[in-house]
């Protein structure tokens, strides 16, 4: 398989749309295994209390699990927590539990609520022996206190776009919120990556979804698109990316392309 350049420094990407089922939780983790597939360390951050990443990534995340809700809530250590992926050697992952369901709430009270997780993190990354070259963060469907403390840990925004009718509906609102982070909470916030995902290249409409997002956002929009697959949707009942459950499917491949990109262009200057 292809060798890719890797970073300098860890490149920390939150994967964020405020709408469910667009495909957040897919491109995290196929994004994360096609590039550790390549020969990057990489570390994928559960923030979603579905814990759909975990289930995929094919690590433990029953409800007695140590997870990101103790790492954000109770101060436990993130080295405490993180799993190996049985897929790939140099693939990680930080698991939800359902628990981090109450934590929208919890944080509310607490001090430093919009920054817990990027101390954790900070501080993982540094004592860590080998060097992470890439971290994802899988976010929940909506814009709260979990949200934002993935905004605040990152340096990257990844939106994924499903090539449907309303794509674009809520995006303003989306950017908006991103623009009030950098402002006030983490400067080195932008939004580098955008990627069009579940395209059906026999609708019109996708196609049109797809020349309008590129109009909006020519530099942040990747050249490849994901094309909706049966073989991307059914990797995750196995515990798999689809890079490992169907190397070379459509779906795989799209996404193993989608990563290179990503490391061709490097992190924004
Ligand atoms: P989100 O995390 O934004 O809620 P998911 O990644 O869970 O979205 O995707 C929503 C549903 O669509 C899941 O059942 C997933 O398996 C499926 N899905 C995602 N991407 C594709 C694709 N390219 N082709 C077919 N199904 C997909
Ligand atoms: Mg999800």
């Amino acid at each position: 398989s292809e060798k890719l350049p890797l970073p300098d420094r860890t490149r920390v990407f939150t994967v964020a749309n405020q709408k469910g089922g667009v495909g957040k939780t897919t491109t995290t983790v196929n994004l994360a295994a096609a590039l550790a597939r390549a020969g990057a360390r990489v570390l994928v951050i559960d923030l979603d209390p579905q814990g759909n990443a975990s289930t995929a990534l094919g690590v433990e995340h029953r409800s007695e699990t140590v997870s990101v809700y103790d790492v954000i809530i109770n101060d436990e250590p993130m080295a405490a927590v993180v799993q190996k992926s049985p897929e790939f050697d140099d693939l990680y992952c930080v698991p939800a539990t359902i628990h981090l369901a109450g934590a929208e709430i919890e944080l509310v009270s607490l001090v430093a609520r919009e920054q817990r997780l990027r101390t954790a993190l900070e501080s993982f990354l540094s004592e860590s022996p080998d060097p992470f070259h890439y971290v994802f963060i899988d976010c929940p469907p909506s814009l709260g206190l979990l949200t934002i403390n993935a905004f605040v840990a990152a340096q990257e925004v990844l939106i994924p776009i499903q090539c449907e009718y309303y794509a674009l509906e809520g995006l303003s609102q989306l950017l908006n919120n991103i623009q009030l982070i950098e402002r006030h909470l983490n400067p080195r916030l932008s939004v580098s990556t955008i990627l069009l995902t579940m395209y059906d290249s026999r609708t019109n409409l996708a196609n049109q979804v797809v020349q309008d997002v590129r109009d909006h956002f020519p530099e942040q929009v990747l050249d490849t698109v994901i094309p909706r697959s049966v073989r991307i949707s059914e990797a995750p009942s196995y515990g798999q990316s689809v890079i490992s459950y169907d190397a070379n499917s459509p779906g795989s491949l799209s996404y193993l392309e989608a990563a290179a990109e990503i490391a061709r262009r490097g992190a924004p200057q």
